[in-house]
């Protein structure tokens, strides 16, 4: 099956706010998929929704062909979700929480081995590991969340602002982590309002504004079509455009 995640006409309503207003996109596998927008345009809805921790009011979700609502087991068994707002543990080390949540995923003492290996060179925390997450740094535990995120080797990873709070080369290494997962067979669904940063990183994007996809495609067809230099300029000139162009 090429197509993991299926998204037709998905619809999410907070109160009076429209959050979603039938958003439709495919993700498949191999893919770095990007879904951009400014704060507030529904990116996190979406992912959350995506993730089975929130029911859609109305559309149809699939994940690996799985119904959000009516498999969400399934589904939980398959991907792994990176929060825009997590923490970890503050009390354990950075290594005891690496521990703690492969204890959880593996299903033997050699894949325990294997996880905790991998989180060690994801998280690249050297001699910090060792201290109390309460030491660290927001970009410190960006990086463990990001290590304990795809240490466990989902098949699809949801990744929601992965490289906020990290500096320059931070926010370039985790871009490489990411791309290393997917050359090992792994897809992605990220969100970012980052739009220069996406382009390198992402295979497609879809463009998010208020609640809708304003337009989707590879990041340099998406220039070429609206001869733009980058990403933020297409952003500008779709929403510019839309309804009177
Ligand atoms: P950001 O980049 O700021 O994280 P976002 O694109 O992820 O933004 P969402 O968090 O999906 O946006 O929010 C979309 C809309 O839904 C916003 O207007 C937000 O205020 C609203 N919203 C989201 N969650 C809730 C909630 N639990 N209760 C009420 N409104 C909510």
């Amino acid at each position: 099956m090429n197509v993991v995640v299926e998204v037709v006409d998905l619809k999410k309503k907070f109160g009076s706010i429209e959050a979603l207003k039938g958003i439709s996109f495919e993700i498949e596998k191999g893919e770095i998929f990007g879904l951009i927008g400014p704060n507030g345009a529904g990116k996190t809805t979406t992912l959350r929704i995506i993730s089975t921790l929130l029911k859609p009011d109305s559309g149809t979700v699939r994940v690996f062909g799985y119904d959000v609502e009516k498999e969400p087991q399934e589904i939980r068994k398959l991907i792994s979700y990176l929060p825009e707002e997590a923490g970890a543990y503050r009390e354990l080390t950075g290594l005891g929480y690496l521990k703690f949540v492969a204890r959880f995923f593996a299903k033997n003492d050699n894949e325990f081995e294997r996880m905790i290996e991998d989180g060690i060179q994801i998280a690249n925390l050297k001699d910090r590991l060792r201290s109390k997450v309460a030491t660290y740094s927001k970009g410190m535990t960006r990086r463990l969340l990001i290590a304990r995120t795809l240490m466990v080797k989902p098949k699809l990873a949801i990744l929601d602002e992965p490289t906020s709070g990290l500096d320059v080369l931070n926010a370039r290494e985790v871009r490489l982590i990411i791309k290393r997962f997917v050359e090992g067979g792994g897809t992605v669904l990220l969100s970012s309002h980052n739009m220069l940063e996406v382009e390198s990183l992402c295979d497609r994007i879809a463009l998010i504004s208020n609640g809708e996809i304003v337009e989707a495609g590879k990041p340099e067809e998406l220039k070429k079509k609206y001869s733009a230099s980058n990403i933020e300029e297409v952003f500008a000139e779709v929403v510019r455009c839309s309804g009177t162009c």
